[in-house]
């Protein structure tokens, strides 16, 4: 599927964003298990483990929708250190919210509806940036990537938690049908939206791969840049720092 955008239609593709994750956001929980079989919790745990978050530290999960990094986050920073939940979408943004509060999670949680490409927070004041599974859905990812750059402490860093190129053939085969058959299928059963879930597998097809999205930061300022492969590369996380 071509969804229009593939041709540089920006302002079409910001809103088909908008659309899909409107029409997600209350079960997007759900499906992210169904449709990852859990694994997602597993790429989550990782990020979370690489994070190297302390007491008292701030933290920005850009794109952070349902809030799985954040509510950990906040645990991990502590009453002294602060946690902004950001994303563009405020449906997602409300179900994270919601979900949070239902965890007993307050206090140093802050919810903001920003667009990642520019970003409402003074300059040098993060010591971690998340976005897990967002930069793909951002029209201008080089943008963002230099906003992100700007908003963060010097020494601090960023971690991109992303869908990327599987690191074999037969394994690209596999993981095309799954997403090209079966997951509009699966959306179409229990969301009753196959469309979305469509948007999904296109979107994951045109994302950077590992090393053009290791450059991408590498251009905006990012130094000692690097990635790991996650369950054969079909999904990877890049790190990088400001100093
Ligand atoms: N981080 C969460 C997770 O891992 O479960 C949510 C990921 S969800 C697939 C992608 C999120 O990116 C959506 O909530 C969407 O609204 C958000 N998003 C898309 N474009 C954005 C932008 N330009 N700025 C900020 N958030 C954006």
């Amino acid at each position: 599927a071509d969804f229009g955008f593939t041709k540089v239609d920006k302002a079409k593709k910001a809103d088909m964003v908008a659309d899909v994750f409107h029409s997600v956001a209350a079960k997007y929980d759900v499906m992210n298990d169904l449709m990852s079989l859990g694994i997602h919790r597993f790429w989550k745990r990782y990020t979370i483990d690489c994070s190297g978050v302390r007491s008292g530290q701030k933290v920005l999960d850009l794109a952070g929708g349902t809030g799985d990094l954040a509510a950990k986050f906040s645990k991990m920073v502590g009453p002294s250190g602060e946690v902004v939940l950001a994303d563009i979408n405020h449906s997602m943004l409300n179900v994270g919210k919601e979900k949070l509060l239902n965890k007993g999670i307050v206090g140093n949680v802050h919810y903001v509806q920003a667009n990642a490409e520019k970003l409402p927070f003074p300059n040098h004041h993060f010591d971690l940036i998340t976005i897990a599974f967002g930069l793909r859905n951002v029209t201008d990812k080089s943008k963002a990537l230099a906003s992100m750059f700007r908003v963060l402490k010097p020494g601090g860093r960023l971690l991109v938690l992303e869908f990327s190129k599987p690191s074999t053939e037969a394994l690209s085969k596999v993981y095309d049908a799954y997403s090209f058959y079966l997951l509009p299928k699966i959306g179409k059963l229990v969301a009753n939206d196959a469309e979305s879930y469509r948007y999904l597998a296109e979107s994951i097809r045109m994302h950077p791969d590992q090393d053009s999205l290791e450059q991408m930061m590498k251009d905006v300022g990012f130094e000692q840049t690097s990635y790991h492969n996650l369950t054969g590369g079909i999904v990877a996380l890049h790190r990088g720092y400001k100093f």
